[in-house]
């Protein structure tokens, strides 16, 4: 099968946000569409690694931020390269909070939607969802996946690099325990991963690994992608 072939499915970029009693978890997703009309359902796809996801199932809810064309770069890198076990995504962007829930305010539309199915696979839940409110829709053209990888993923390691030069040891730290915590849900097979092999970092990005740019690097101990093993 040419896996390259499934790029020629047009998706959008778009970051789910969503909450638990921990607090607000926000992911990259490309997997979103309309699927009804009445009444108004949208689809969703997330990794089953994602802590967005788990608050989702938590909440029965969440928020979809469609992301402009001209979007800063390093929303990208934020909600897409790295997990919401390790870091606070929400504290590193603007954001505007509605009933509760985060959105990117630069988006040009956001919808906030209730779960009414699940399906659930080896790699991915996808959630069926009914709208409850679409709202602060504005001008502009939509950011592409097919964007994404054509260049645009240039100035989002770029952007990531940046930040993480300025992230302190002690968040480093931080995040290396964080990492630890079980996230395979009870009774699925456990997913394998991405992991440095020099330092154990597991990659839980909402990116797939293998469309990082070639010089992404380790967010704990710098080394590159050719150093990274699936485990
Ligand atoms: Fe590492």
């Amino acid at each position: 099968m040419q896996e390259n072939a499934l790029f020629a499915i047009t998706n959008g970029l778009y970051v789910l946000s969503a909450k638990d009693g921990a607090g607000f978890a926000g992911s990259l997703v490309d997997a979103v569409s309309q699927v009804a009309v009445t009444p108004y359902l949208v689809m969703v796809s997330c990794m089953n690694t994602s802590r967005t996801k788990e608050c989702i199932e938590a909440s029965g809810e969440f928020g979809i931020s469609v992301l402009p064309k001209d979007i800063d770069p390093f929303v990208i890198a934020n909600f897409g390269y790295q997990s919401s076990r390790d870091v606070q995504k929400w504290n590193n962007v603007a954001k505007v909070e509605i009933d509760g829930l985060p959105y990117v305010p630069e988006a040009l539309a956001k919808i906030r939607a209730r779960v009414v199915n699940k399906l659930v696979y080896a790699s991915n839940t996808v959630f069926i969802a009914e709208v409850v409110d679409a709202f602060d829709s504005r001008p502009g053209e939509p950011l592409t996946y097919k964007c994404y990888r054509d260049g645009f993923k240039e100035q989002v390691a770029v952007a990531f690099n940046a930040y993480k030069a300025g992230r302190s040891a002690g968040q480093a730290a931080c995040a290396a325990v964080a990492k630890t915590a079980p996230s395979a849900a009870a009774g699925q097979p456990a997913a394998k991963r991405w992991t440095c092999t020099l330092c154990g970092y597991v990659y839980e990005g909402d990116i797939p690994f293998e469309e990082l740019p070639d010089d992404w690097r380790c967010p704990l101990c710098g080394v590159g992608k050719e150093m990274f093993e699936l485990q």
